[in-house]
This record gives structure tokens, sequence and C-alpha cells, in this order.
């Protein structure tokens, strides 16, 4: 799939090689499109929420329409970066669809800066959230913050 005008991660996700924090566009974003594609940071143009690393998806799950951007983190945990208030049935559907594909899930809802864990068979909710928290710190250190 195409991003096709979601600008979802370049205003929902902290983009420090930009210095634009989370929750605010980044001021090279022409609000449709990056306006500086063709000279844009690396990390950029490798980025790729689950939607576009999709063959089919419908249009609903675009990140910008449903309000979530899902990103692998590894081969059995997924992280879903909710900005938007009220979670879609479409959401709570692709949930139960990665749990059925080995992924336990994730999500951080931005506005009440909280996590829920959505496990998949086997796994608690507390298991969830442990492995996610492991991730963050693996990635902290990687990135030279501890
Ligand atoms: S959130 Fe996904 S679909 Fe939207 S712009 Fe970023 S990579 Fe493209
Ligand atoms: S440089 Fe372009 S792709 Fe990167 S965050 Fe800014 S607008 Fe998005």
């Amino acid at each position: 799939m195409k991003c096709d005008g979601c600008t979802a991660c370049c205003e929902h996700l902290d983009i420090p090689w930009m210095d634009s924090p989370s929750g605010s566009l980044c001021k090279e974003c022409t609000g449709s499109a990056c306006g500086v594609w063709d000279t844009a940071p690396l990390d950029c143009k490798t980025y790729n929420c689950v939607y576009v690393q999709q063959d089919r998806a419908p249009i609903e799950l675009r990140p910008d329409l449903c309000g979530v951007i899902f990103e692998k983190l590894s081969h059995n945990l997924m992280f879903g970066l909710m900005f938007k208030r009220q979670i879609p049935d479409l959401i709570i559907e692709q949930i139960k669809n990665f749990n059925h594909q080995g992924y336990s899930v994730v999500i951080d809802v931005m506005h009440d800066k909280k996590l829920f864990a959505f496990p998949k068979e086997g796994k608690t909710e507390n298991m969830v959230l442990t492995m996610f928290r492991a991730h963050q710190n693996k990635l902290e250190v990687v990135n030279g913050s501890c």
C-alpha cells in the first residue's frame, strides 16, 4: 500500500532527527506529503508502518483515517499508537487478526497516556507489557539514552 496523502507518522511519532516531537507536524510536511522527500533523512525513507507493508488493506485502516499507527516490533509483538480518542470497530478487528497471526498487541492511547495489552493466546496482559517495556529499554540502550 502507499501513503497516498497520509502524514500521520510525520505528526504523531517522535522524530528526533527532525527535531519534531510527537504531536507536532514536521516542519517539512506539506500537510499531504513530505516536502523534501528527495533529500529526506534515511530514517524517514525507510520507515514503513504496517499499513504500507501490506499488499492489500482497506483504505479505512490507513493511519490518518483510523487513528492508529501500527508497527511490528518483533516477530510476536505489535505496537499501535492511537492518536484519536475513539477506537473504531475496525481496529478491534485488526487487533484480533494480529492475535490470530501470532502477535500480541500493545496500544498506546496518546491522549490518556495509557498502555493497553491485547495478548495472543497463551500470554497474559502482564507478560505482554513486560515484553514491550523490555523492548523499549533495549531501544534506549541502543540509542544511548540510558
Ligand atoms: S503512518 Fe504509514 S501510511 Fe501514514 S504516512 Fe506514515 S508510513 Fe505512510
Ligand atoms: S522529513 Fe519528510 S518524511 Fe521526514 S518527518 Fe519530515 S515530513 Fe515526514
